[in-house]
């Protein structure tokens, strides 16, 4: 598994791409918590959300991964269901196209955190859960994929609850240096 795989929707990924090395979790999912639903995600970023959130814990924050492995399928109707509700032009901006969400790789993660006994379902900036992660989750290979004021680059709109794992190295250099997985791949095909 290369986990540095670039994902979006420029760069899509077939419809047969199935990720290997998938494993199923026992997570809550707040709104979407449904016994039929099985959550997966690939064992090594697993394993390092489960250190993760262990630490975090210890700060006192409860986080959770509320989505994470996606296939083709799935996100082809969420795609096709926001086409029908909203239009083409609104899905473009808000959803990733079928093939272009890096959940069909099982390295992304939307987190979700429980406060006082409730899960929060909406997640922001400002919340210290949230202002946790986004200092210290690349200590564990995670980055936050689409930051705030990198739109245009990723093709996304800011997700605070949206982490990726690269893997420790990479999630150093990109939170370091303060560049996205784009511009990454931008300056190393420059060089
Ligand atoms: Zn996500």
């Amino acid at each position: 598994m290369d986990y540095t795989i670039l994902v979006n929707n420029k760069n899509l990924l077939s419809s047969e791409y199935i990720p290997q090395d998938l494993v199923e979790i026992n997570e809550p999912m707040g709104s979407k918590l449904d016994k039929t639903y099985v959550n997966k995600l690939n064992i090594k970023a697993y394993h390092a959300f489960k250190k993760m959130q262990k630490d975090a814990l210890k700060e006192g924050y409860e986080i959770f991964i509320d989505s994470s492995y996606r296939t083709y399928n799935y996100q082809k109707k969420i795609f096709d269901k926001t086409v029908q509700e909203k239009g083409e032009k609104h899905a473009l901006k808000f959803v990733a196209k079928p093939g272009g969400s890096e959940h069909q790789t099982g390295l992304a993660i939307d987190i979700i955190f429980r406060r006082n006994n409730k899960m929060i379902e909406e997640q922001n900036e400002n919340d210290p859960e949230i202002k946790w992660l986004f200092l210290n989750a690349y200590k564990y290979g995670f980055i936050l994929r689409y930051p705030k004021g990198k739109e245009k680059i990723t093709g996304f709109n800011f997700e605070p609850w949206h982490f990726r794992f690269v893997g420790k190295e990479l999630a150093k250099k990109i939170f370091s240096e303060n560049i996205t997985l784009e511009e990454y791949y931008i300056l190393k095909n420059r060089t």
